[in-house]
């Protein structure tokens, strides 16, 4: 035996992964040097047990070492199972990734991440990222499919739900955010889920907000606007990356040399693991792109693919690719190095506190039973979280907070003010509408044993109970010293395939809420929602307006602690909201066209726009209706009131590597305390490449109490100033700068400044 070549080692006598190697660059060398062809595709597949049962096939594919992670396991008893077969029934032991869409929550569910982007509150996204994390890793799930940092600017898209929003400097903090809480990264490696920044890019411009839709843009566009939030992911660590189904510019995100390789890996530096979308390699042929399932292989390997998610044309063709010269045997080795890693990074510290017999269920592996579902300090958080995402839109006369004590009946009205479900919102598989306590059943706990509580859902299907309920809504409102109105979208709705062309309140709501104005009673009316939507005549009809989005688990809460002034609200909105689906896109940061719009962007209000002046004939603009949206970005009402003043520049110019102090003083002018979230902006007057009207740079959330005022400084860099060109290189162009502060994208508060090429302008004029 002895004089036997390593060729012929039994298979046995290899040593298996070890989660403990010190040194795992060394593991990672071993384990490739021992593996077949074979066992190397299997580490760059990633199988659905779409029978929710372990099948034979696939606890022979398992030992066979033919796959390297399993998407959407039914529970964490098949979890166990399946690692137990993978690290001790394979020749290498080598455990799975085990991966899953843990979008806003796990069972404790947080806000959609639009209305987690709606509290401008990137530790508070951290902590919940980190309860998910928490959550769904003691159940033996290692990787989440999030965060997906697509800017969304097409609120019929249904994922724009999924997304935070329009803007790219926001949705950058709250991407990084999001990645730490899920990784929670130390020296010894990764403790919670590995994160997954999607959809390698672009996917957001999905064309007419129809899901998987070509995009098309510049190259600047897509450095500027669509690939801040990955480097910010990236940045952080974020140790997985997920192609886009759409095709940019022609060519598939799944083939996309471009993105994965010059962008990804060779300019930024990418170490860790690419995974195709669902099925989107395979797809490459339905596409039109790959002329059969073993192109689409190729063209996804050779492009940068590491794993393919679901379909098994990876598995079906890459040995015969390497045999034909076709994929290159170095371009499995460099997939496989990063599966590797990623297993060993996961795996770490774990097994040093596993028993020998447990060794099978190693820190990859192993369910972490620490963590407790649905515990109270996370329903506490996810109850903050809702409470931050949610947006006060309007406030006349002081509608809310409600005055408990001079409450006497309260009619709550609406389909969505008892629907557990679409509380929760899309992409919340693993939690349970059971859990959810609603804003009637919120309400109840509050105020039920001292106020008369009059509930009507006011929705059926059928015509003729409509008239009835809508006769029986308006009855109870008229009854009622306020009216509760909760109305929206079902979740449904929103989320992956879920593209609406409209964006009205569904079914016979804008009836309804007709129904109950008509009463006279004052309105408070509560929108959930997957989008922003385009309901300027109901907010009209209503007192006071809260969008709430899918609050989650605690919405009902939250809403309530709004509702009776237990909390002031904080959110501002992370996306425009349009006054008519026939403006989309429409998002703040537009540029201007040669005929520049009146006061860049800023809304008329609603008389000026139904008659827009002689001066904008010409213009970009409708001819039905005037180009403002309803309610601009970062807007968003709290119960007291700020003003800003006291603007100042630290200096009149910088040079390239020098900061600009903006400063500004922001008072509380009413009776309460309260949040403002301060906002800065920054427009290029003149570049090579147009820029746009305004772009945000930087925001602070300020505490202040009745009466307090308080100096906000930002610190504005000459890197904030950058852009990138056509050819995507980052360009710093020295020039005059328009520069805003306030609280919202229409801030009018500003001054201008200039960057020079001089190091130090200040020292020059001196
Ligand atoms: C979606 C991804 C998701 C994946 C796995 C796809 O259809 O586009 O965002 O992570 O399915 O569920």
């Amino acid at each position: 035996a002895a004089l036997q070549d390593a060729s012929a080692e039994p298979r046995e006598s290899i040593a298996k992964f070890n989660s403990a190697a010190a040194d795992r660059a060394a593991e990672v060398d071993r384990l490739l040097a021992a593996m077949t062809l074979d066992e190397k595709i299997g580490q760059m597949c990633q199988v659905w047990p779409e029978q929710g049962e372990l099948t034979p096939a696939l606890v022979e594919s398992l030992r066979q070492g033919e796959v390297g992670s399993l998407i959407n396991c039914p529970d964490s008893k098949f979890i166990v199972e399946v690692q137990r077969i993978a690290q001790t029934e394979s020749r290498l032991g080598i455990p799975l990734l085990i991966g899953r869409d843990v979008v806003h929550g796990y069972r404790t569910i947080f806000p959609i991440p639009l209305g987690q982007a709606a509290s401008w509150n990137p530790e508070l996204v951290e902590q919940a990222a980190r309860i998910a994390a928490n959550e769904a890793s003691s159940e033996g799930i290692n990787w989440t499919f999030a965060p997906m940092v697509d800017v969304g600017r097409d609120p019929r898209w249904g994922r724009i739900a999924e997304t935070f929003g329009e803007d790219p400097r926001l949705s950058a903090a709250l991407s990084s955010a999001v990645v730490h809480g899920f990784q929670q990264e130390d020296d010894e490696g990764l403790h919670g889920l590995v994160a997954c920044a999607k959809h390698f890019a672009a996917y957001g411009l999905s064309e007419g907000g129809r899901d998987y839709n070509r995009a098309s843009l510049s190259i600047a566009d897509l450095h500027n606007i669509h690939l801040p939030a990955f480097k910010s992911s990236l940045d952080v660590g974020c140790r997985t990356f997920m192609t886009t189904f759409s095709e940019v510019n022609g060519i598939p995100g799944t083939a996309h040399a471009y993105l994965l390789q010059d962008v990804l890996c060779d300019s930024w530096k990418f170490s860790g693991v690419v995974v195709s979308d669902w099925n989107s390699v395979i797809e490459m042929v339905a596409h039109g792109f790959s002329a059969d399932e073993a192109e689409a292989a190729q063209q996804a390997v050779n492009a940068g693919v590491h794993m393919e998610m679901v379909s098994p044309t990876f598995h079906d063709n890459l040995s015969r690719l390497v045999e034909q010269g076709r994929v290159d045997e170095a371009a499995l080795d460099n997939a496989v190095r990063r599966v590797l890693r990623l297993k060993l990074e996961l795996a770490r510290n774990d097994s040093a506190n596993q028993s020998a017999e447990k060794s099978v269920a190693t820190g990859a592996t192993a369910p972490r039973p620490g963590a407790k579902l649905l515990h109270p300090r996370s329903l506490e958080l996810a109850r903050r979280a809702a409470r931050e995402s949610i947006v006060l839109l309007k406030n006349a006369e002081q509608t809310l907070p409600l005055h408990r004590e001079e409450l006497r009946r309260v009619a709550v009205i609406g389909p969505l003010a008892d629907a557990p479900l679409s509380q929760l919102g899309c992409w919340s598989v693993d939690g349970s509408p059971a859990d959810a306590i609603t804003p009637l059943a919120a309400i109840r706990n509050a105020v039920g044993d001292t106020v008369e509580i009059a509930y009507v859902a006011g929705m059926t299907s059928s015509y003729a109970n409509r008239l009835t309920e809508l006769a029986k809504a308006q009855k109870a409102a008229e009854q009622a010293d306020v009216v509760l109105l909760f109305v929206g979208e079902d979740a449904v709705l929103s989320g992956e395939a879920r593209s609406r062309m409209t964006l009205d309140l569904p079914g016979a709501q804008a009836k309804l809420v007709e129904a109950v104005a008509a009463s006279g009673t004052p309105v408070a009316m509560v929108v959930l929602a997957g989008r922003p939507l385009a309901i300027g005549a109901e907010i009209d009809a209503a007192a006071a307006v809260l969008y709430a989005w899918h609050p989650g688990t605690m919405g009902g809460p939250a809403i309530v602690d709004l509702l009776l002034g237990d909390a002031a609200p904080t959110g501002r909105l992370p996306v425009t909201m349009p006054k008519h689906v026939g403006q989309v896109p429409l998002y703040y940061s537009h540029s201007n066209t040669g005929r520049p719009s009146p006061a860049d962007f800023r809304p008329l209000s609603q008389s000026q726009g139904k008659d827009l002046p002689a001066e904008f004939q010409y213009r970009s603009h409708y001819v039905d209706g005037d180009p403002f949206p309803l309610f601009p970005f970062g807007y968003g009402l709290t119960y007291t009131t700020f003003c800003y003043d006291g603007f100042e520049l630290g200096a009149a110019a910088i040079g390239p590597q020098q900061t600009l102090a903006v400063r500004a003083r922001i008072t509380n002018t009413g009776t309460r305390s309260g949040v403002e979230t301060a906002q800065l902006y920054v427009r290029d007057l003149a570049a090579s490449i147009v820029r746009p009207v305004r772009e945000l740079k930087a925001f602070r959330r300020v505490h202040l109490r009745p009466g307090e005022s308080q100096a906000v400084e930002f610190a504005l860099t000459a890197d904030d100033l950058r852009y990138f060109d056509n050819q995507g290189k980052s360009v710093l162009e020295p020039g005059k700068f328009a520069v805003w502060v306030g609280g919202d994208s229409t801030a009018a508060l500003g001054g201008e400044f200039e960057l020079t090429t001089a190091s130090d302008p200040s020292s020059q004029s001196a």
